[in-house]
């Protein structure tokens, strides 16, 4: 290890996260890489990292802690070291293995790449982990924004952000189309117009596999309830299927495939456990979505499920399905109106890059929008956890920014590391300020009776929040 990264020397009293059989192992202190971000990424730095140290220490004690580690990249690092993205920054997340950062301005021209992509192939973070649920007091412009509960697993190394493309009007752009037209398109109606831009969008099995298996890893039972639904969300091929999930191997995939084949009813399975998520049917692994319904209603559909999952028992594994996950495909057209009119009925897409990057932003501006949406870049063995929006120049140095996608950033975080209890207080601190009406500009301005206030005191609030423990309601 290093002594210092940017010329900042390692803190001494923190010690290395390490990856062992695939798995983290964390230590009381772990020494975490931050990068503060730029424009309002101060503000929101600054805020976040006092709500993180502050459940830490309402959480362990004292017995836990986060040696934080500033390295540097972005307008900081060009005005320290004149560049955007030290390789010494790259190392040390290497290194230390998680970090977290505010949002960095994108450098336009100068054929400089963004810190993310960079990081992205360097680290091999190939999985976009997208949360978006939905904290109650939140405005929202649907009518239940609560049914709303979703984590995103977006494909992030592949598809039209490869970045295999070439301009309109190059001699590459040219020379492709000419290619295509003459050897692959040869003898067709159709032809590549000579005055496009081309792109390739390249969608292999070996990462679309990893990416379903890190999904189908975080979506085991006891995470959000009885039973679990992976919706891959591809593209059609040209024979009208779905491309993706008949090529993956993953363990669990052939049992979830078992279940997945009951006889439908049109598109829906007849015990369709999206549809009866909600209300427990004792001893089925089953639920009712009673709270949707007059409770006859609900109370009809409970004892048809039951007599349903009754009468297949004995040929259906005996019950074995509890354990399992129901596996459903969804086009990208439909998946964008299903998590409008019914987010309740899934709970963890598995998705390629581009169509990742707007389900989880439509998701996101049901439940509060990108102030408070989440993310983190994962791979195996590292995680760099940051705010989904950009530095919204317009607000810096003005302490008036919502730091929510930071702090729920840290939120993964804390859970990446195995530190729940952490991770409990900070959201029950951000729900319970949220509840009260004490918010952000962004926030207040769709509230009746809010209470404006800046990033520093909405931290503060969360943190006084806290006092009181984790929520124990759902
Ligand atoms: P932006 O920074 O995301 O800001 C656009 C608008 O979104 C803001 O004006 C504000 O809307 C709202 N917003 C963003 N963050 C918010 C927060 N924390 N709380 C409340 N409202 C928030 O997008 P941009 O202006 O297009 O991009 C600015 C720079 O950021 C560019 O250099 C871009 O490349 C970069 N960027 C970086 C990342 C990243 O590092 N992950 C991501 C995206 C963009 P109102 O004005 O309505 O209040």
């Amino acid at each position: 290890m290093a002594d210092s990264y940017n010329g900042l020397p390692v803190p001494k009293d923190g010690q290395r996260i390490t990856y062992k059989d695939g798995q983290i192992q964390v230590p009381d202190k772990p020494i975490i890489p931050f990068i503060e971000g730029d424009g309002t990424g101060r503000d929101i730095w600054k805020a976040s990292a006092r709500v993180f140290d502050a459940a830490v220490q309402k959480a362990y004690g004292g017995k836990r802690s986060v040696a934080w580690y500033e390295i540097f990249a972005g307008e900081k690092a060009k005005a320290k070291f004149n560049e955007w993205m030290p390789q010494d920054s790259i190392d040390a997340i290497r290194e230390f293995r998680v970090a977290i950062k505010g949002p960095l301005t994108t450098p336009v021209g100068g054929g400089i790449r963004s810190l993310n992509v960079t990081l992205r192939q360097v680290l091999d973070l190939y999985s976009c982990i997208r949360p978006v649920k939905y904290y109650k007091g939140t405005p929202s412009p649907v009518k239940n924004p609560e049914r709303m509960n979703i984590v995103i697993f977006r494909e992030n190394t592949e598809d039209v952000y490869a970045g295999v493309e070439w301009e309109q009007g190059t001699p590459e752009a040219a020379k492709l189309i000419e290619f295509i037209n003459r050897e692959m398109l040869k003898g067709g109606k159709k032809q590549v117009r000579t005055d496009s831009g081309v792109g390739i969008k390249p969608i292999s099995i070996f990462a679309t596999k990893r990416l379903v298996r890190m999904a189908y890893a975080n979506a085991g039972p006891g995470t959000n309830g009885s039973q679990f639904f992976i919706t891959e969300v591809a593209y059609p091929s040209l024979d009208g299927n779905y491309t993706i999930f008949g090529q993956c191997d993953a363990p669990s995939i052939e049992l979830v495939k078992r279940i997945a084949r009951m006889p439908r009813n049109g598109n829906d399975r007849p015990n369709n456990p999206p549809k009866i998520n909600k209300i427990t049917i004792a001893g089925t692994g089953a639920a009712a979505p009673v709270h949707h319904a007059p409770p006859e209603f609900g109370k009809s559909v409970a004892e048809e499920v039951r007599s349903v999952l009754d009468s297949i028992y004995a040929t259906h594994g005996h019950g074995a399905w509890k354990k399992k996950l129901m596996i459903n495909d969804r086009i990208a057209d439909s998946i964008f109106q299903q998590v409008v009119t019914r987010a309740d009925e899934y709970t963890v897409l598995a998705t390629p890059n581009l169509n990742g990057d707007y389900i989880s932003d439509a998701c996101a501006a049901q439940v509060g929008g990108l102030g408070i949406a989440p993310g983190a870049n994962v791979g195996d063995g590292y995680a760099v956890f940051e705010a989904t929006h950009g530095t919204a120049p317009k607000y810096a140095d003005k302490d008036v920014i919502n730091p929510g996608s930071v702090i729920l950033s840290g939120v993964m975080m804390f859970r990446y590391l195995g530190w729940n209890e952490a991770a409990d207080l900070i959201e029950s601190g951000l729900e319970r300020t949220i509840e009260k009406k004490t918010v952000t500009y962004d926030f207040e301005r769709l509230m009746q009776g809010a209470t404006k206030v800046s990033t520093s005191k909405f931290a503060d609030a969360i943190i006084e929040n806290m006092a009181a423990g984790v929520l124990t309601t759902a």
